[in-house]
């Protein structure tokens, strides 16, 4: 059986810590989509870290770590990751790099930054780690494989050919220095050494796990709303973020993935650009959300940002979990909401005079106004309690309720950040 990992949402909904926690019972996790654009934090024995691209199963000794041949894989910042974990205390991580990943080139990075600075007040909020020019060249079949670095005379010839293009857009269009084809074959050479002990036919390995009965384990990055297909378009990330697409980025039959877990916060916050229609205008309120969100505040694991704040989005989060597939639902960072009085619930979106609740395409997102039902607060810390009947009864309707509007059972609710900081209900099946 595999199980997936995935976000509802518009990512940092937790999915490093559920991923950790689920990480004891499976053989072996997998990356399948995204780069080192996005972060997971993790607390742990060992202590507090920032994923960005090892998979969050990595502290566990009897794991393999494996990146899919759908990562958009960034080998400096791998080799830096697997270094700071085992400086850190963490035992050597096996990790298997896949030999059909395709490279984040330095070039990918250069032209994510020039263009952000192109386009200036219009630009799409990116991360420049290189991602939207990485998944473009990969879809115009320009991109390197990870196995393309081990034959350099090949190499060269169809860097030879990239670099004319890359150059006449770097010289006219933005205005900067040229690649130089000598100096770019020699971070290469760099990069074929850094990767040699990592790489493997990931294909094989999975494909031989599952005769063998290994329990396998994909773990998405960012959210259902971040989905170039499925999300809020064009404000999205670069390659699908869904369980679905874990059948190609990892590489395993799409029926074998029965078990959907996707996790949904208890509140929404969002990186960048985009409609956000429950969004907390109200900055001292969001303020306040922000500063007491996640584990130290709601800022981003890899850049730094601040996260824009809202309220629960039973519309979003419904169609985040519809398209997934949930089969259950991980709801996380509860106890954070212990402080307020009330909590708006984001039932219904306004669009020209009519509630909707089906999340709509990007275009009328813009026009949609919230439409709030209020829920009694609990006033108290639920940090500690290990079982559902423990919670302040008020706490309970708040899961209840949202468990109606999701349509999906809500078997985990996280109460911590920490890797044992999580209540089960194992009763609780599809309505
Ligand atoms: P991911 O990208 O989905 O893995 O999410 P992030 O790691 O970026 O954001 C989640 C943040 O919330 C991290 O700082 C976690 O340590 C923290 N976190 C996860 N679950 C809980 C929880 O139940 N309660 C609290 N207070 N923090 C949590």
């Amino acid at each position: 059986m595999i199980t997936a990992v995935v976000g509802a949402n518009w990512g940092d909904e937790g999915k490093g810590k559920i991923t950790d926690m689920l990480g004891e019972e499976s053989d072996i996790i997998v990356r399948f989509q995204g780069g080192s654009n996005a972060g997971h934090t993790i607390v742990n024995d060992y202590g507090k870290f920032a994923l960005h691209i090892l998979p969050s199963g990595v502290f566990y000794s009897h794991t393999v770590s494996v990146i899919g041949p759908g990562v958009a894989l960034n080998i400096p910042d791998l080799v830096k990751e697997i270094k700071g974990i085992v400086d850190k205390g963490v035992p050597k991580p096996r990790v298997a790099v896949s030999d059909r990943a395709q490279i984040v080139m330095p070039y990918h990075v250069l032209f994510d930054k020039y263009e952000e600075e192109r386009l200036a007040g219009k630009s799409f909020g990116s991360t420049k780690s290189g991602i939207a020019p990485f998944y473009s060249d990969k879809y115009a079949k320009i991109g390197v494989q990870v196995s393309e670095l081990f034959d350099e005379k090949e190499l060269r010839e169809k860097l030879e050919g990239v670099l004319v293009k890359k150059n006449i857009l770097l010289k006219h269009l933005y205005h900067k220095p040229e690649i130089d084809l000598d100096e770019l074959m020699k971070t290469m050479a760099e990069y074929r050494d850094m990767i040699d002990p990592y790489v493997t036919d990931v294909g094989a390995l999975l494909y031989n796990a599952r005769k063998n009965g290994k329990r396998i384990l994909l773990e998405g990055q960012l959210g259902s709303l971040k989905d170039p297909d499925h999300g809020i378009y064009p404000m999205v990330t670069s390659s699908s973020t869904l369980a679905g697409y874990g059948a190609i980025g990892a590489g395993v039959p799409p029926y074998e993935i029965s078990r959907i877990v996707t996790v949904v916060k208890a509140y929404s916050s969002a990186v960048g650009a985009g409609e956000f229609v429950s969004e907390i205008l109200d900055e001292a309120v969001a303020d306040e959300l922000r500063k007491r969100g996640g584990d130290g505040g709601e800022y981003g694991a890899t850049t730094g940002r601040p996260r824009r704040m809202g309220w629960f989005d039973a519309v979003a989060s419904r169609y985040g979990c519809r398209v997934q597939g949930a089969t259950e639902v991980a709801l996380t960072v509860l106890d954070v909401l212990g402080y307020l009085d009330e909590l708006p619930v984001c039932v219904g979106y306004e669009i020209e005079g009519n509630v909707t609740r089906d999340f709509p395409t990007t275009g009328m997102l813009k026009k949609a106004k919230p439409v709030y039902e209020y829920l009694p607060g609990w006033k108290t810390d639920i940090r500690g309690i290990k079982s559902y009947d423990e919670l302040p009864a008020e706490c309970r309707a708040y899961i209840e309720f949202i468990e109606k509007e999701l349509e999906v059972p809500v078997k985990m609710i996280s109460n911590g950040p920490g890797r044992h900081e999580i209540i089960y209900r194992p009763e609780v099946s599809k309505s």
